[in-house]
């Protein structure tokens, strides 16, 4: 399992359990498409938001969510540099206006999640 369709992101945000909590979309800043939402989010290493350095000393922040089905997943998997341990990543755009969102990370027990950058989204990440 890679990704959700967006369909089912509208359909899970606008069709939600009275008794589970409230889910707002979060959008891409650039276009405002729709990405993810916050009943969408998850943990990894026991916390949902991480912070970590790139090998030029760049901080990134990320969030980590189960899906996001307003992305679309390019690139080679790769272990290189990897921020999480066992997994390997592939970079995630904004399906409407590519703007790289984020990363898709997936181990080969088919454990797969989204760590996505706050400053690219529309708030609640
Ligand atoms: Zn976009």
């Amino acid at each position: 399992m890679s990704n959700l369709p967006i369909k089912q992101l509208v359909h899970d945000v606008l069709f939600q359990l009275e008794d589970s909590e409230p889910s707002e979309l979060i959008s891409c800043l650039n276009c405002r498409q729709a990405i993810t939402a916050t009943n969408y989010r998850t943990r990894v290493n026991d916390q949902h938001h991480h912070r970590f350095v790139n090998p030029d000393g760049i901080i990134f922040d990320v969030c980590c969510f189960h899906s996001a089905p307003g992305t679309i997943i390019n690139g080679e998997a790769t272990a290189q540099y990897c921020w999480f341990q066992g997994y390997r990543w592939q970079y995630a755009h904004c399906e409407h206006c590519a703007d790289q969102l984020g990363w898709f990370y997936e181990n080969d027990r088919n454990e797969a999640f989204f760590a996505l950058i706050p400053s690219a989204l529309s708030s609640k990440n």
